[in-house]
């Protein structure tokens, strides 16, 4: 019986021949490919600048820090994610406050949002970080007038979402990431999310400031260029009388990390992003027909309707009966799985003080909730035969 995951990445010919290449050439790391593949994913979601990183935690955790997030300060997520998305907060110290969701899209309540901004003193909050969940897009424009109300930062986190978007006041449509609304977007190519590297990770943004900050903290904080050295000419040689820098002088200027992405590794993200538009066009199919097999069955599909701008990184239903559907599709090699437990429920969580009770529609929805099988490779019949089994357990 072949076995039917939730999701999985999708590996051809051609990646492999970009790989080999790429382990054939100068620079395993810290190499060319890294540029080309920053600029290729950045003119994908349409943004100005893209910085590849280790990893889409790797990417929250100097994002976090490149807003200068400090111990006491608080920011404000959703617990309907993956809880990397609330963990960059307290990476640097700062106080992780989640909101509730929108249980008609299961993003993030710009309402409770606000409920909590206009609850306090302006300058409690400092920051918003929204989740395009599923591959929904968040309005990232009704978010960033709240957040210059407050005058607060916005990362968006838009693992779910490369190639997704929505449509803004003015009818245009806003990619996913492409900084327009928010000052930082992040992205994961974890082999679950449309683009896969292994491991590895994107920050892209419109902000010249940030993505210079960005690149120092990607790599130990260190700098090179003349314009930007704050020790003297005479200390960088070593002797005095000079007005220019050695060849091999560099500053580390602020604690950074490493958490940089392989040239291998890009090879695979280039390669992968060549098939991105396909994989969200087949994304797409599968979820409508999806929505219209699931017409007459008992499920509630809350993001329906918004097939054009979604990502379909996750295709959600809420069942009743979630766990014998689960168990049911297991038995017949079928892994459909559940996205997300909330947050703010894990025991690391509760152990600050949050507790049941506290955010009711994301526990709600973490109740009744199944991730079904949704990745461009799924083939007509491995589709069909997800419905199928799905309309046996019901009859
Ligand atoms: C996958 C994911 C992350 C973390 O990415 P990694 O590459 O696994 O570190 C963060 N946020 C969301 C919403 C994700 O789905």
């Amino acid at each position: 019986m072949k076995k039917i995951p939730y999701g999985r990445q999708n590996i051809t010919e051609e990646d492999i021949d970009a790989v080999s290449k790429a382990l054939k050439a100068d620079f395993l790391t810290q190499g060319p490919t890294i540029l080309e593949f920053e600029n290729s994913f950045a003119k994908y979601v349409g943004a100005k600048y893209a910085v590849a990183v280790s990893n889409g935690t790797a990417a929250l955790h100097i994002c976090a820090l490149s807003l200068d997030v400090k111990p006491g300060q608080k920011v404000i997520t959703t617990p309907i994610t993956f809880v990397a998305t609330a963990n960059c907060v307290r990476y640097c110290g700062g106080e992780v406050v989640f909101a509730d969701i929108d249980p008609e899209t299961y993003l993030l309540d710009i309402r409770e949002v606000r409920k909590l901004l206009e609850a306090s003193p302006k300058g409690t909050y400092s920051g918003i970080i929204p989740v395009d969940f599923a591959g929904l897009s968040v309005d990232m424009e009704a978010f960033r007038h709240l957040a210059d109300e407050f005058g607060l930062w916005i990362i968006e986190d838009a693992c779910h979402a490369p190639g997704g978007y929505f449509t803004d006041s003015k009818g245009i449509k806003q990619n996913c990431g492409n900084g327009v609304y928010a000052d930082l977007a992040i992205f994961s190519f974890h082999p679950v999310k449309h683009i896969a590297c292994g491991e590895g990770g994107m920050v892209t943004t419109n902000d010249l400031g940030l993505y210079k900050q960005l690149l120092r903290l990607r790599s130990h904080g260190i700098t090179k260029g003349d314009d930007s050295y704050t020790n003297s000419f005479d200390f960088a040689n070593s002797e005095a009388g000079h007005d220019s820098y050695p060849g091999w002088y560099m500053e580390m200027q602020q604690l950074g990390f490493n958490y940089r992405l392989t040239d291998f590794q890009a090879a695979l993200g280039i390669s992968q992003l060549s098939r991105a538009n396909n994989g969200i066009i087949r994304r797409r199919y599968l979820a409508s027909v999806y929505e219209s097999a699931f017409k007459l069955m008992p499920f509630i599909l809350s993001q329906s309707g918004f097939i054009n701008g979604h990502a379909y990184h996750l295709f959600v239903i809420e069942v009743k009966n979630r766990l014998g559907l689960y168990e049911y599709l297991r038995t017949r090699g079928i892994f459909a799985q559940v996205h997300y437990i909330p947050s703010h429920l894990m025991p690391y969580y509760r152990e600050l003080g949050w507790k049941e009770g506290d955010l009711p529609n994301a526990e709600s929805y973490y109740c009744n909730c199944l991730s079904l099988p949704m990745y461009p490779s799924m083939t007509d019949d491995e589709q069909k035969l997800v419905i199928e089994e799905i309309s046996n357990f019901f009859k």
